[in-house]
């Protein structure tokens, strides 16, 4: 690529044309070769023969030099308004039955979403955004007058601490974009209060992709010896608790989050909770020695594998606890093992599965799959939009 242009119609080149047949909505910019693309902007994509393949966005500095949006009416090319517009009334339409004012929702997901690079995450009245593309971080200004308009929210905060941003030459930085600064708020799910703190709360400040988990721990949990590995706040013991568990014991290596687990616990007057600070892989192996049944474990770990270089590693550490998760479940009891791990593919995850249960002394049946809930869609062309795997097993004797 060479100096930058203003022209808003592109032609892909014949090598990004070829491998951009294959669906997949990214083009590096080393299969641009000869093509000068506008900064920054939004693009009419054209196959070489003439064939429209709708919008995309260029970025200047990423490797990704141009992301594919999807279609788009007519020939031209929206301006940054009408497109925002456009996308983010679609999005918040589509998520109609998941949105209101306690809710926690994901409203906007980046490329499923039509906006590669925007994720706007709603906690209560306060909004999230996170922003990974230089055209999303250059209309900014713009998505928080929108939210503001739409929703009158407390806060729009931009979390931008995230490494990825150095791809696009953005730097790390967290912002208020409007209203005033919010260090926690409430949000309501299955009648349990969580709380959400959105400056330094993990991800936007709550895992809003595990709610089906959620929601399946909730439905199983009547009377039921719950473990919750990795607990973090707490967030499935207290959808268990909710859901009539009698004991929930919650491992995180973090003691600031276990006590928020009991703070919020103890404010609903959910009783039976324990919490235990440490290394999850030595927690469950001495609750095994010590013989110890559960009739729900949850296995929500952080990822394993962060690039494709970490995949053998990260498949040894899922294999070793899913092992250890499945012998101490109870007569019927249910594991629900996720993995958010991009690399570690869903046919991989359950290889792993496969092997950690192979001397079993009685059966695991594969009774569901879940996966981020339909507020994180997954554009089919873009497998990177599908990280997160769950699977439900159940030990049948
Ligand atoms: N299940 C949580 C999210 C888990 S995030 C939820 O639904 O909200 C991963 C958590 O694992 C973090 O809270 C982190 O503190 C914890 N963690 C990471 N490595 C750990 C280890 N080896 N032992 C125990 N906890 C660990």
């Amino acid at each position: 690529m060479t100096a930058e242009s203003s022209e808003p119609i592109i032609a892909l080149p014949p090598r990004a044309a070829k491998i951009g047949r294959r669906g997949h909505p990214w083009f590096y910019a080393d299969d641009m070769e000869g093509l000068t693309l506008p900064k920054n902007a939004l693009v009419r994509v054209h196959a070489p023969g003439g064939r429209d393949l709708g919008l995309g966005m260029t970025s200047a500095r990423s490797k990704i030099a141009l992301r594919l949006c999807g279609p788009w009416p007519g020939e031209g090319v929206p301006t940054p308004q009408e497109f925002l517009d456009q996308h983010l009334t679609r999005a918040i339409a589509q998520r109609a039955g998941l949105n209101g004012p306690t809710a926690g929702v994901r409203l906007v997901h980046s490329e499923a979403d039509g906006i590669p690079g925007l994720v706007i995450d709603r906690y209560a009245s306060v909004f999230v955004v996170q922003s990974t593309s230089a055209f999303v971080e250059a209309h900014l200004g713009l998505i928080a007058a929108w939210l503001v308009e739409h929703f009158t929210p407390s806060m729009v905060l931009m979390r931008g601490d995230l490494p990825v941003r150095k791809r696009e030459g953005l730097p790390e930085e967290v912002r208020i974009l409007a209203g005033e600064k919010v260090e926690e708020v409430e949000i309501e799910e299955l009648g349990v209060r969580h709380t959400v703190r959105p400056f330094d709360g993990h991800k936007t400040g709550f895992y809003l992709d595990q709610r089906p988990a959620r929601t399946r721990v909730h439905s199983l949990a009547s009377g039921a010896r719950v473990l919750d590995l990795f607990s973090y706040q707490g967030a499935f013991s207290l959808a268990a608790l909710a859901g009539g568990a009698k004991e929930v014991l919650a491992v995180d290596q973090s003691q600031p989050a276990l006590d928020r687990a009991t703070a919020a616990a103890d404010a609903q007057k959910l009783v039976g909770l324990t919490t235990m600070c440490g290394n999850a892989f030595d927690v469950v192996r001495d609750l095994r020695s010590s013989g110890k049944q559960y009739d729900i474990v949850v296995l929500d770990p952080p990822p394993f594998c962060k690039t494709r270089r970490e995949v053998e590693g990260g498949k040894r550490g899922y294999r070793d606890l899913n092992r250890i998760a499945m012998r101490i479940l109870a007569p019927g009891g249910h594991l629900i093992t996720a993995s958010c791990s991009y690399h570690l593919r869903p046919e991989v995850f359950e290889e792993v599965l496969r092997q950690a249960s192979f001397d079993l002394p009685f059966r695991v049946f594969l009774e569901e799959r879940l996966g981020a809930g339909t507020d994180h869609p997954a554009w089919i062309r873009l497998p990177e939009s599908e990280y997160l795997k769950v699977r439900v097993l159940r030990r049948v004797d």
